[in-house]
């Protein structure tokens, strides 16, 4: 009912509206708006069913830009329900009440009030106590109402909302017509803070909106929001969409946070197969899905360093970099050979060509077709970085807004009493809490927005079952396996521009922490023989 009474207020052109309920929507909801209004001669007609103000002809029919198009709404609230409607269009010297009871007209007389319509919902199921039953407790509706004037807060920025429950206000929201003062309300500044907004490119269908960075999600699909065309849908179809673009970033069983708004022709979209209008079907599937999977893709891939970019006083020719990290070169300046020899462990200058099965790398060197694998490279890279800013001193650490209590099974937390404190030079901040438990104040940067809680019990189980004797290695090739990029990934074409230039400034590329290969190289000269050219 709630939903139902907002669209109407909306498809009134309002810019204010104000929910309120009590006792779970079953006491009273009340929505008041400043829009149109109904003229004192049409009220009744709101109470027809089938009655609609918003179809004109039957082409309407075909392209409905409303909301509410069925006239169904107010005589089925009519019906099961006292309902009271003060309501006064424009030009109107004074507005119009009208009361119904059991589905019938009550009372009517005129009353003043400025332009716009104020419904009132009274003794819900009063007289239909099976229905009743059927109703979630008092605190389970409200949530779902909260729910319901939150979307719509997110659909329509530049509507000023308030809902108040049980006279408490639960939401206020400015109206500036900005999504992100809507998110603040909605979803709290720290959330807010972390949304990034897509690009909004001109196109059919254009999508636009905000998203969560990774560090963001959330454990279920709940904070994934649709508006096609502005109204609010479900649909799993572009839920897989929004979840394809955080391929890569977002741990198993973590769901991204989203806001998404679809426009398009109103004739390509059938917004009448669902009972409650809340699913609509695309003519075009695939051009809707692959818009929203690119839209999404696009804001993450620029915002999000994947790989983390290096600092700009690196040098720009990667051999000066392997020259002063790679041992191997040691040695080399004796050679009087103009160039110097490749040594093994170098890695030419190479030219990614693609992806392939989101996994791996396709790159051309002046020696051949490379290989790459995506996460092992990755993890080299990270190994050697936080190798390096550890020993300096220099790891980027992040502090928790709140500290986590970190709960550890008995033999993890015999391993974390005794290497707590040793963490900390690898950017954890970590206490013993009592018990079993122990609370995380800072994590390293780079693990922020990972599961660096799992990645501590890895750690702690890795080193109780084998007699790690080398403490710093085990600790950063876990940190850098945890916050490498997955195998699985859709990388874009810069992400991995910048993985491979990292890898060929790296000491040791051709293996990761672990000792497996990085990449697979087929030389021309192989190539050449295995098609059997002389
Ligand atoms: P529908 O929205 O499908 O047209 P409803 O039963 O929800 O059907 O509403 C019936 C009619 O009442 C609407 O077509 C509209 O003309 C009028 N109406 C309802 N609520 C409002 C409102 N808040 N402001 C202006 N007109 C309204
Ligand atoms: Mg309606």
């Amino acid at each position: 009912m709630v939903k139902e009474l907002a669209e109407n207020s909306l498809d009134a052109g309002s810019t204010q509206i104000s929910v309120e309920v009590r006792g779970g929507g079953v006491s009273l909801i009340k929505v008041t708006d400043n829009g149109t209004g109904i003229p004192s001669g049409e009220v009744e007609f709101a109470f027809d069913r089938y009655a609609t103000s918003k179809i004109g002809d039957l082409d309407d029919l075909e392209s409905i830009s409303s909301l509410g198009f069925r006239g169904e709404a107010l005589p089925s609230i009519a019906a099961v329900a006292q309902i009271d409607m003060t309501t006064c269009a424009d030009g109107e010297k004074a507005g119009t009440h009208l009361g119904l009871e059991d589905g019938a007209i009550a009372n009517r007389r005129r009353q003043g009030r400025s332009q716009g319509t104020t419904v009132t919902v009274l003794n819900l199921f009063r007289k239909i106590p099976a229905r009743l039953k059927f109703l979630k407790s008092v605190a389970t509706e409200n949530s779902h109402i909260a729910n319901v004037v939150s979307q719509y807060a997110l659909a329509f920025p530049e509507v000023k909302f308030s809902l108040s429950i049980d006279g408490r206000v639960a939401l206020r929201t400015p109206g500036s017509g900005k999504l992100l003062d809507s998110l603040v309300e909605v979803y709290g500044a720290e959330v807010a803070g972390n949304m990034i907004e897509l690009r909004g490119e001109a196109a059919v269908p254009r999508v636009t909106g905000m998203v969560g960075l990774p560090r963001v999600s959330r454990s279920g699909r709940g904070y994934l929001s649709f508006f096609v065309n502005r109204r609010w849908v479900n649909s799993r179809m572009l839920a897989r969409a929004v979840e394809e673009a955080y391929h890569g970033l977002l741990m198993v069983g973590r769901h991204p946070m989203a806001v998404i708004n679809i426009s398009l022709p109103t004739k390509e979209v059938d917004v009448n197969i669902h009972p409650t209008k809340s699913e609509v079907k695309f003519s075009n599937e695939r051009a809707v899905f692959s818009a929203v999977y690119r839209a999404v893709r696009q804001a993450l891939a620029e915002q999000i360093p994947v790989p983390h970019v290096e600092a700009a006083s690196k040098p720009v020719f990667p051999s000066a970099v392997r020259e002063a990290a790679s041992p191997a070169y040691v040695g080399a300046s004796s050679d009087l050979s103009p160039s110097p020899p490749t040594p093994t462990t170098a890695l030419p200058v190479l030219r990614v060509l693609g992806q392939l099965d989101n996994s791996y790398i396709i790159a051309e060197g002046p020696d051949g077709l490379y290989l790459i694998d995506q996460h092992a490279a990755h993890e080299r890279v990270l190994f050697e970085k936080i190798e390096r800013q550890r020993s300096q001193q220099e790891i980027e650490v992040q502090g928790l807004l709140e500290p986590v209590p970190l709960e550890v099974s008995p033999r993890q937390e015999a391993e974390l009493w005794s290497h707590y404190q040793d963490l900390a030079e690898f950017g954890f901040a970590i206490e013993p809490f009592g018990g079993k438990t122990f609370l995380v104040r800072a994590v390293p940067a780079i693990l922020h927005d990972r599961d660096w809680a799992g990645m501590l019990r890895e750690l702690l189980d890795s080193l109780s079952e084998e007699d790690k004797s080398n403490w710093t290695e085990a600790v950063t090739s876990s940190m850098a396996c945890h916050s490498a990029v997955r195998a699985g990934g859709a990388l874009t074409d810069s992400e991995m521009r910048e993985l491979v230039r990292q890898l060929e400034q790296a000491a040791t590329p051709h293996t990761c922490p672990h000792g497996r290969p990085t990449m697979i190289h087929l030389s021309f000269g192989q190539l050449k023989k295995d098609f059997g050219r002389p």
